[in-house]
């Protein structure tokens, strides 16, 4: 399936009424390790680049506790400080960092019009969307009482603290098939909770899953409650929910990981840029650029893969000379 289709942006007029508008040669949206490594490569470049943080400014990772795979910090570093370095870095080649959130785009004409906190309206001359995606929660209110301290959606980034302990990974497709594998070979146990009776993961993920000896797949269970004092010990499940042989299940684990999907951040523009049937933007092969000319996508928002720290930086730095290339054969 072809889901790239470049948008002709010439044979559409801007709606726009000429004002005080701000004009900036790059825009960036979003300020994970995407968002400011596009910043600081684009500052470089003379771009000049605006940068807005959105709603969680420093994106996934300060939600995180220490980082320790991210190359250059060989002692590791918290979430909250990396992001609070790439900023300063960012800052110190001239970026424009902005607290605000972004409530419209208009991608239809160009320049692009991008409208922050509602009220003013900022053309852009090249856009970086880096506004990563948010990690699905069941929505217990015992997640949010063990956040950072035993309940985690990122395998890769908080597998390490649970070195020879029992861990449970909810979820039944691919991220949860590869975290759960991931876990196994740290960690002494790993329960997958699965709701449905079979693995919706790819058939290859799955015979992993069933040949890795530490995993248990708990088939048919559902998550009533993590458990803990202070920090997560168990969690009690409902196995077979709402059946009449419906049964309570109690599991002991030190971390208790989902893996239940992630939600790119893309509603906002999805009007203009393509994306997958998941909500994930589409950009050429090796490139970040989106179909539409003047607009680029780094970062968690078109990788639903990697998702990582260092390749989101990667790809912001790839947004970034996107992004002065496309400017400077304009001019
Ligand atoms: P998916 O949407 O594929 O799977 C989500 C899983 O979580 C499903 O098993 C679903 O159950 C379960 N789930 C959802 N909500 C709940 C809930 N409230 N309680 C319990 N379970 C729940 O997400 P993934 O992140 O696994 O994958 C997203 C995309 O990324 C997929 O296309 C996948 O193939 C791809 N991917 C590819 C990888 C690779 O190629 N290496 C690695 C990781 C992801 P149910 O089945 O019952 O709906």
């Amino acid at each position: 399936m072809d889901l790239f289709k470049p948008m002709n942006l010439e044979e559409k007029k801007s709606t726009t009424p000429e004002g005080d508008i701000e004009r900036v040669k790059c825009l960036i949206i979003g300020s994970g390790p995407a968002g400011y490594t596009a910043a600081i490569y684009a500052a470089r470049a003379n771009l000049s680049p605006v940068l807005i943080e959105g709603l969680q400014p420093g994106g996934q990772l300060t939600t995180t506790t220490e980082i320790d795979n991210f190359p250059g910090y060989p002692d590791g570093v918290t979430g909250v400080e990396m992001m609070a370095d790439l900023k300063k870095q960012a800052e110190r080649f001239g970026t424009d960092c902005r607290w605000g959130i972004v409530t419209e785009v208009d991608f239809s004409s160009y320049p692009h019009k991008v409208v922050v906190d509602g009220n003013k309206t900022i053309e852009a001359e090249s856009v970086i969307l880096g506004t990563g995606a948010t990690a699905k929660y069941l929505g217990l209110e015992s997640e949010t009482t063990y956040a950072g301290s035993g309940v985690s959606a990122c395998a890769t980034c908080d597998g390490f603290f649970y070195r020879g302990k029992d861990v449970a990974v909810v979820g039944g497709g691919d991220t949860a098939a590869e975290e759960a594998t991931y876990l196994a070979g740290l960690c002494n146990k790993v329960y997958l909770i699965v709701r449905k009776p079979y693995l919706r993961a790819s058939k290859a993920m799955q015979d992993r899953v069933n040949r890795t000896k530490n995993i248990e797949v708990l088939y048919e269970h559902n998550t009533k409650e993590i458990t803990g004092d202070g920090v997560v010990q168990g969690a009690t499940l409902i196995k077979r929910l709402g059946e009449e042989d419906e049964q309570e299940v109690k599991i002991s684990v030190d971390g208790f990981f989902l893996a239940i999907g992630h939600t790119p951040n893309s509603d906002f523009f999805k009007q203009y840029v393509t994306t997958d049937e998941n909500g994930y933007v589409v950009t050429e092969p090796d490139s970040t650029r989106t179909n539409v000319p003047g607009v680029f996508a780094c970062g968690d928002l078109k990788d639903s893969v990697y998702r990582q720290a260092i390749t989101s930086a990667g790809s912001g730095c790839m947004a970034a000379m996107d992004a002065e290339k496309f400017l400077a054969e304009r001019e």
